[in-house]
């Protein structure tokens, strides 16, 4: 298959990105090998879309498609395999078509790494959570568990002890690995206690939400919701050694452009320090304008 612009992932970053890049005029494929809508898709409610009153991740990733398609995007199930330049443009083989387009932008997400402790999957979304502006506010006036030592299990157990009676941090190591400004900030809070050189070894609940976790020296700590953030684990494991990534981010300017001419990366693949919803469309419509200049000099 040929296209102007191959956006690789359907979730937030990559439709927008189609969708600016169709309504633009150009012919634009858009692949995922899963559902379109992406980490949408697990959210149970979403509340800060601009725009948007509350609604469902699943509501606003049809709302997302639908649009898409509307523009005249061609949205196809197929996962990308491997890629290489082709000239000044790129040819893709996917687990559905070969295609050749003259732009890419790589939209593939990132996934939160897990624990993999005993209650961790069984309580995901009735406590257990990854994503403290999605579900903290569910949380107002409750007990908090933050997993972490790192800038994002700072700088939510900050935003979370706006909202909860009281924060606890548990972090494996006695030193954190976050900023010093935000540890400053960490223990100057009154309704935040530190558990330090802890893990976690199981979620407990009583079936409907999360009750408890058991720590690494037995004691077992009452909270009603777990925040874990332990880093997350970008999905670009296709453009290894095809353009410069740190720590696995795509790196990208302000203006989404990669190491490569022509590669284009939004939303949470790529190097940036905040991840929402909002952000990621707004890093797809930015690679789309970008993806356009390129094709207007080739
Ligand atoms: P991160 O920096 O990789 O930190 C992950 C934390 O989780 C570390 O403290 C790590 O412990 C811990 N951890 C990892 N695996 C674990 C496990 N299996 N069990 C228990 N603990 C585990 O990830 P992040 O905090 O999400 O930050 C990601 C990037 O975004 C960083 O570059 C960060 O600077 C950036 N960021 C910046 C800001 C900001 O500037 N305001 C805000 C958020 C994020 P160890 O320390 O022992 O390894």
């Amino acid at each position: 298959m040929i296209c102007d612009i191959l956006v690789i992932g359907a979730g937030p970053a990559g439709l927008s990105a189609a969708s600016y890049a169709a309504r633009a005029g150009y012919n634009t494929l858009a692949i995922d090998s899963l559902a379109p809508g992406g980490q949408l898709l697990y959210i149970d409610e979403i509340e800060n879309y601009p725009g948007q009153e509350s609604t469902s991740g699943y509501a606003l990733a049809e709302s997302f498609e639908k649009q898409a398609t509307s523009f005249g995007v061609k949205i196809e199930f197929w996962g990308a395999e491997s890629i290489e330049k082709d000239g000044d443009g790129f040819v893709v083989k996917t687990t559905g078509e070969e295609v050749k387009a003259k732009a890419v932008i790589f939209a593939a997400g990132a996934r939160h790494r897990h624990l993999g402790c005993p209650g961790e999957e069984e309580y995901q979304g009735k406590g257990v959570s990854y994503c403290a502006t999605c579900d903290g506010p569910f949380f107002k006036g409750r007990r908090i568990a933050v997993v972490g030592g790192g800038d994002t299990a700072l700088t939510d157990a900050l935003y979370l002890s706006k909202l909860g009676s009281e924060v606890h941090i548990i972090h494996r190591r006695t030193e954190f690995r976050g900023q010093k400004v935000l540890q400053d900030r960490v223990m100057a809070k009154e309704n935040i206690s530190l558990h330090l050189g802890l893990t976690v070894e199981r979620i407990n609940g009583n079936g409907k939400g999360v009750t408890s976790v058991t720590l690494s020296d037995g004691k077992e700590l009452e909270c009603d919701a777990v925040f874990i953030f332990v880093g997350i684990i970008p999905n670009s494991e296709l453009l290894e050694g095809f353009a410069e990534l740190d720590r696995g981010f795509v790196v990208t300017d302000s203006s989404m452009r990669t190491s490569v001419p022509g590669l284009f990366a939004a939303g949470d693949v790529r190097t940036t320090s905040f991840r929402q919803v909002v952000t990621a469309a707004g890093d797809g419509a930015a690679a789309a304008h970008q993806a356009d200049e390129y094709i207007q000099t080739l």
